[in-house]
């Protein structure tokens, strides 16, 4: 990797952010097409600090990550429309110093949903109510999904689905519940608790298609008893890419090296592989 004067920078800010695979994924892509950049991680709770030295230092794009996804929107200039209807943002381009917040987590995950399955007019369950939920439900309701949300924490899941006009049924129900695609976003299932799975088997059906947005490990506790039931399945590891992807897109305006991105992202995860296992340090939050 060559770093001289004109070297622009990228990076990733949260609290904690060890852990995120952005970095390996976008300087993989930025050496893949030959860009002079670099991507870096800021382990940070000083948002307007990171604003400012944005501006200041010509940072021409960050990734936000847990738990600043919200509160950073307050130090913008400008919002993308669906980042506004969702309330949370995960891209900030600097554009000649006016930073512009974005939502890619919803645009990837409709982009690793779409390219397996027509959407509109789907029954579909969310379980989860967190950000990646509510990212997800919004940009499933704009391509005409019909939605079901369930979540452990009742009133939370019932606020997300008054905010998408949709059914909310208990967490205890979910059994009952008659839909073709499932959109598993809470943590359960990640490293190091790999063998936990957040629903019955007897919810998954032969067709039925299951998406799980965890994406460490691989092939989730779920994903995997889903493929034993004829279910067809979505990993995580597409969804993140397909965000990162277009966050290349949007600060760099190119056309963003998908398959270098995953190669990447699934190496990393490789090695990772040992703290995978129970009793290990975590890896892969997004
Ligand atoms: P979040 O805002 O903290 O929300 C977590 C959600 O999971 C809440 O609805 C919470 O329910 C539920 N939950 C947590 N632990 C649970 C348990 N033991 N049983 C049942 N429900 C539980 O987190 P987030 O940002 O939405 O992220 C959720 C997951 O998505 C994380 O694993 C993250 O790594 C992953 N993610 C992946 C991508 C990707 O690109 N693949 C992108 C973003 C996030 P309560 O309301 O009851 O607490």
């Amino acid at each position: 990797m060559k770093i001289d004067q004109y070297t622009e920078l990228y990076g990733i800010v949260g609290l904690p952010v060890k852990h995120s695979l952005s970095p390996v994924m976008h300087n993989a892509a930025f050496q893949a097409v030959n860009k002079n950049a670099v991507y870096l991680a800021f382990e940070t709770g000083d948002l307007k600090g990171v604003i400012n030295g944005m501006r200041a230092l010509s940072i021409n794009g960050m990734s936000v990550t847990i738990p600043h996804k919200v509160n950073i929107i307050s130090y913008l200039d400008e919002l993308h429309p669906l980042a506004k209807d969702i309330g949370a943002v995960n891209t900030i381009v600097n554009c000649k110093g006016r930073l512009i917040g974005y939502n890619t987590d919803a645009t990837g995950a409709l982009r690793a949903l779409e390219e397996r399955i027509s959407l509109e007019g789907i029954r579909c369950l969310i379980l989860g109510a967190g950000g990646a939920a509510r990212s997800i439900g919004f940009a499933l309701k704009g391509v005409g999904a019909i939605l079901t949300i369930t979540n452990r924490t009742a009133s939370r899941g019932q606020a997300l689905s008054e905010a998408l006009s949709c059914t909310f049924v208990p967490w205890e129900r979910i059994d009952n519940i008659d839909t073709e695609l499932i959109v598993q976003a809470t943590p359960v299932g990640m490293a190091p608790e790999v063998d936990a799975c957040p629903i019955p088997e007897s919810v998954l059906k032969p067709g039925l298609m299951v998406m799980d947005i965890v994406y460490n490990p691989y092939r989730t506790k779920l994903l995997k008893l889903a493929m034993s039931k004829g279910c067809d399945v979505i990993d995580g590891v597409s969804m993140f890419v397909y965000q990162g992807a277009e966050q290349f897109r949007l600060w760099t305006k190119m056309d963003p090296p998908i398959s270098v991105m995953e190669r990447a992202v699934k190496e990393a995860l490789g090695r990772h592989h040992d703290s995978n296992r129970p009793g290990q340090k975590s890896q892969g939050k997004d």
